[in-house]
Order: structure tokens, then sequence, then C-alpha cells
């Protein structure tokens, strides 16, 4: 079977429109290596659209996806860790000096988590595994009043994930060091806002991310 046609004219529309008039920024991508300003672990959901989202140019934002934006525990002796593999790979080869955590609204993943407290527990599925991870989870009573329950699943979840990247030794190390910076963000699809999660002096809280002019 040849590719969706649909995915085949886009093709060519990105190598005539976009590729072809910067030929230039690709070859030098391709000569010089990827340098990253950031790494982003975001949800797999098409509607979340990263590099659209921080309108980053092509080798701008290193970017795993998985199911609800996770990241697990340190686990040396696991087996296939991905997400683990390209949070290593980020930070200890390409250096990148921010990684970001970006989950969203309306996400699936954190909705069937949730289903599976109230019992519709399906541990022996890939996706009931990977969702176990959301196991303990410490949704805020100031994030249910500021932003609703669901909401404040989804904020919970970005900051277990964030708890989970300071597990590994290295990661920790470069934050200490002040060579790397952890950042929690939601999207909300439907109207565009962004929050961001404030850390400093234990705030932890959640507020719209602001325009700096
Ligand atoms: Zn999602």
């Amino acid at each position: 079977m040849r590719l969706p046609k649909s995915l085949s004219d886009g093709y060519w529309r990105f190598r005539r429109e976009r590729h072809e008039p910067d030929k230039g920024r690709y070859r030098q991508l391709a000569d010089l290596g990827q340098s990253p300003s950031a790494m982003v672990i975001a949800c797999c959901d098409a509607r979340v659209d990263v590099s659209a989202i921080f309108d980053a140019e092509p080798g701008a934002l290193f970017i795993v996806r998985n199911v609800a934006n996770l990241v697990p525990p340190y686990e040396p002796e696991g087996k296939y860790h991905g997400t683990s593999a390209a949070v290593e790979y980020a930070a200890l080869v390409l250096k990148v000096p921010s990684i970001i955590v970006l989950g969203h609204s309306h996400c699936g993943g954190v909705a069937a988590y949730r289903d599976r407290l109230k019992g519709n527990a399906d541990d022996t599925s890939f996706i009931g595994r990977w969702l176990t991870l959301l196991d303990g989870l410490q949704v805020t009573e100031r994030d249910v009043a500021d932003f609703g329950k669901e909401t404040a699943f989804e904020l919970a979840g970005i900051r277990q994930s964030l708890a989970n990247l300071r597990t590994f030794p290295a990661l920790k190390q470069r934050e200490a060091e002040g060579l790397l910076t952890l950042h929690g963000l939601h999207f909300a699809i439907g109207s565009g806002t962004i929050l961001e999660l404030d850390e400093d002096e234990g705030t932890d809280a959640f507020a719209v991310l602001p325009e700096h002019v």
C-alpha cells in the first residue's frame, strides 16, 4: 500500500515551500549536528503540536512524546526505557539547558488513569501498565479550586514527572550546578492558554505564563 495521499501531498508541500527555500539551514543542521535549546516531554496527543506552540524552528527542540507526557523514575535495572533514554541523551550528550514537561487539557491518558481509580483497572495492557506511573499522584486542593478537577489531575501528573526527572542522578547534579532548569507547563487546547509551574520559594503553584515584552 502507498502512503495515504494526504501525507504524501503534505510532504511535497513541505519539500517545495519550506525545505527548498530554507535549504541552507537544513544543510547546516545536517553538517553541524543538532544543538537544541531545550528538551520537551509532551503527550502523543495529535492536538499538541509542540513546535507550533513554541514557534520553534527546525533543530530548536529535542522532543519526546509518550502517553500522558510521563517520565518514569530512574530505574537502571529496567529494560526498555525509551523516555529515559531520551532524557539521558538530552542531558548528558546534548547538554540541553532546559527540560520542559508539557501537559495539556483533555488528556485521554490522564482521564484513563482517573477511570482506573474508579475501579476500571487494566494493568495487563501496555497503556494500563504505563499509566501506573501516575500511582501516588498528589492532586492539590488549590489546583482543584483554581482550575477544576480534570485540570488538577493533569497538573499533578506534570509535578510527578518533574519529581521523577529529579531521581536521575545526572539531572539532579546538573540542576544543582545551575546547568539545567526544569519546567512544568500545561497547554489548554481550546483557549491556547499555557499555565506555568512556579516552584520558587516553595510556591508550587500554576499560573498563566506571562508575556514578557
Ligand atoms: Zn495527553
